[in-house]
């Protein structure tokens, strides 16, 4: 029997043990599953783990041509296992009317409205499960896999090394080191690092590498944002601003939380909403995306600095929280208004993004925001919230033809950035595998 390990028990993971399953191989490996968190609720899910918005679109998720058929099926998985849906007997899915669901910009006038004030509205039809119902979702789908007699999961086992080869040697840091036939790298944006070692030791791994988010976490009152959250839950849009850069928006969270993400050396911001407890604010990100040329190498190492920057005006462990007034003036917030701040106050500090955002960052925000005004009222309210910085790191983009035995998948692999892309890509590999 042939041995494979998987690094990481993730949404990339759960797509390739889904399509071995499928394919009917799954009981021809032996299969070893490493996960760095301590147990299921330790581990580091992302997405599996806050808010759980499971998107289909072509537009968004990734730079893979994922066939809307595969989406459909990888989204059904999940929604079937969180309860939220189920197959009827003629196998048609059954939807419960407690899922929060919608399509981005369904309604041609409100596609309109965007469009003419040069928007770029972006189409996605989308389901929400909720923080709280993710748990649930996740353990379900682990009692699954873990049924398998010929499949182990190593919780606590972080692994800091894999040596490709004939044979693969995967070393933790518990000073274990074993050989395998196969192996499957679905560390997701966390384990960055042990794609770059991987990368250190073969650069031609890398396919391309230049570009990175920077930006910041908006929050303002749910009702500002009503009718749009009521429309399409999730509304995502794209603009060029007068300084060249395209700004986005990107995970809108109605009557949601802004949270911190935490990496090894560095704090920055990101946002969820439950399926039940839901607060005044709106949350979504704000991202300018930054392209550079030769000779500039290293966007993630751009990124990380930005966001320690950050950290640092705080006073290291704290991200900055800012008023719109004064962040389009350049002064350092003392006071809030009305619009009570959803993350934790012990987590951040009043200040001023201005000292750690670059000023085409900064302009393109503004640019974006005042724009934006023009089709949402209110937009640019002087005390609405901004907390940063707000980093998307593209991973490099990963030639999985490089090596025969060691794939490298899901977000690591630098070619998805969602849920449903990051178990689609699994789901793809193992079919081919
Ligand atoms: C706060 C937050 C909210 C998000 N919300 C959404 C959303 O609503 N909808 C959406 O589509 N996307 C969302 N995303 C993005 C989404 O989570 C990812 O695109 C997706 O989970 C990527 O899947 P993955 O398998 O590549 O990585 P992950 O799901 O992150 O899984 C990687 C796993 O590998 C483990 N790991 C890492 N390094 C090692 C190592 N060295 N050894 C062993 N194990 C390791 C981690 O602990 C983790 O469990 C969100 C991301 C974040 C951070």
């Amino acid at each position: 029997m042939k041995k494979i390990a998987i690094i990481g028990f993730g949404a990339a993971s759960i797509g390739f043990l889904k399509g071995l399953q499928e394919e009917e191989k799954i009981d021809n490996y032996k299969i070893d599953i490493y996960e760095k968190g301590e147990n299921l609720e330790g581990a580091g899910f992302g997405g599996l783990k806050y808010d759980g918005k499971l998107f289909i679109s072509k537009e968004m998720g990734g730079d893979l041509v994922i066939p809307l058929n595969i989406q459909k099926k990888v989204v059904e998985y999940y929604l079937t296992k969180s309860g939220l849906a189920k197959f009827d007997k003629n196998k048609k899915l059954e939807l419960s009317n407690k899922l929060e669901k919608g399509d981005s910009f369904e309604n041609g006038e409100l596609y309109k409205k965007f469009y003419d004030a040069d928007f770029e509205p972006v189409r996605s039809h989308f389901f929400h499960l909720g923080t709280d119902l993710l748990i649930e979702t996740v353990k379900n789908i682990f009692d699954e896999f873990s049924k398998f007699n010929n499949i182990n999961f190593l919780f606590g086992e972080e692994v800091i090394k894999v040596i490709p080869g004939p044979e693969v040697v995967v070393a933790t840091n518990s000073g274990s080191e074993k050989n395998y036939d196969k192996v499957v790298v679905a560390v997701g944006r966390r384990g960055h690092k042990l794609v770059s070692d991987m990368v250190k030791d073969h650069p031609d791994l890398v396919l391309s590498n230049d570009k990175v988010d920077l930006g910041v976490r908006f929050e303002l009152p749910n009702h500002i944002v009503d009718y749009l959250n009521k429309e399409m839950y999730e509304f995502k849009i794209r603009l060029k601003t007068k300084t060249g850069y395209i700004v986005r928006t990107f995970c809108n969270n109605p009557g949601g939380e802004v949270t911190l993400e935490s990496y090894d050396d560095f704090l920055t911001v990101n946002g969820h909403a439950n399926t039940t407890k839901k607060t005044a604010n709106t949350n979504f990100a704000i991202l300018v995306t930054h392209s550079f040329t030769q000779p500039f190498n290293d966007p993630v190492g751009y990124g990380s600095y930005i966001a320690k920057l950050s950290n640092i005006l705080t006073g290291g462990d704290k991200v900055i929280l800012q008023c719109y007034e004064d962040f389009k003036s350049s002064k350092r917030t003392k006071k809030l208004g009305r619009v009570e701040p959803t993350l934790d106050p012990k987590h951040f500090i009043l200040g001023d993004l201005n000292l750690a955002l670059p000023r085409r960052t900064i302009e393109s925000i503004i640019d974006f925001l005042e724009r934006l005004e023009t089709v949402v009222k209110g937009v640019t309210y002087p005390d609405n919230l901004l907390y940063g910085a707000e980093v998307k790191f593209y991973a490099n983009k990963i030639n999985n033809d490089f090596f025969e035995n060691v794939k490298i998948i899901g977000d690591c692999s630098g070619w998805t950035r969602s849920i449903t892309y990051a178990t689609s890509h699994g789901y793809l590999i193992a079919k081919e595998f």
